[in-house]
């Protein structure tokens, strides 16, 4: 991977009066060992993302679907949150209430990095739904690799994976929580800093957030060791790792006097 960060490139350094939004995608987890899936040719672990991140694949293949979702059950369980997911779980401790991180993952590293302040944006590996009616999505660790297929106890349907697909509505709090910290940064007329990491901004809509931000005045950084195709939408690139880049803004934080 080539690494081109420098700490002495950071920006104006955070500290305690700063609103910080952070967005994450794929690649704040590669390091933990979890494969993005820009970097397979739009696979996701070989498969067409169509085939099994749609509501037409899981008609077409339920089976499928679930022994997919089982084996990244099965995956996500056996790796450790990394030190960027570490370093944003401190930056929320440092910031409180000044601090919001909105995720594609859907991992649950962040949650066992330590991070309470966070929205997942496209639901959760952990969690199970019915396909059909409105029995309260639940916790769930088992990994169903083989059939039968779990049905739901309240309807008889399918249980799904409750994670958001292609083709369908991200959960209305999600984007509300976004709106809501623009918001509050600005009723407080303080610095906004919005920080996206590890995320390709092909996947709508966490990547309007970035123009979003820039309307509400915020400074816009990017932290990628890759070049992606927004990279023109962001003030500043911070190229390496998320285990380089994020630790550097916890080192470089400035509490006030
Ligand atoms: P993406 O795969 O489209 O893009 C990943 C980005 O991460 C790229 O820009 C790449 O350059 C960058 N990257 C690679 N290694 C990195 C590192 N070490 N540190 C920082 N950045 C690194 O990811 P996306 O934009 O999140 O979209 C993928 C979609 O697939 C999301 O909707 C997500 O829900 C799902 N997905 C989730 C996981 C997960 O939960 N871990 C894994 C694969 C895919």
């Amino acid at each position: 991977m080539t690494q081109t960060f420098d700490p002495a490139d950071l920006p104006r350094a955070l500290d305690d009066k700063t609103w910080l939004l952070v967005l994450t995608g794929a690649g704040v987890s590669a390091e933990s060992g979890l494969p993005t899936f820009r970097a397979s040719d739009g696979l996701w672990e070989n498969h067409h993302i169509e085939d099994v991140a749609s509501p037409d694949g899981f008609r077409r293949d339920p089976e499928l679907v679930w022994r997919f979702y089982g084996e990244r059950r099965a995956g996500a369980a056996k790796v450790e949150p990394n030190a960027g997911h570490l370093a944003l779980a401190e930056l929320e401790r440092r910031l409180g209430e000044r601090f919001l991180l909105v995720t594609q993952n859907v991992d649950g590293l962040h949650g066992r990095a330590g991070s309470r302040r966070y929205v997942e944006l496209h639901g959760s590996l952990w969690r199970t739904r019915c396909s059909s009616c409105d029995l309260v999505p639940f916790d769930d660790h088992s990994h169903p690799v083989e059939p039968p297929l779990p049905m739901c106890p309240n309807c008889g349907a399918l249980l799904r994976p409750d994670i958001v697909w292609f083709g369908e509505a991200i959960p209305y709090h999600g984007d509300f929580a976004v709106r809501e910290h623009i918001y509050l940064a600005r009723l407080a007329k303080e610095r906004l800093v919005f920080l996206a990491a590890g995320t390709s901004g092909n996947v709508w809509p966490a990547s309007s957030y970035v123009s979003r931000a820039a309307d509400a005045g915020a400074e816009t950084w990017l932290a990628d060791p890759g070049v992606p195709a927004n990279r023109g939408a962001f003030d500043r690139h911070l190229r390496g790792p998320a285990t380089v880049v994020l630790p550097a803004l916890v080192e470089a934080f400035k509490p006030s006097a």
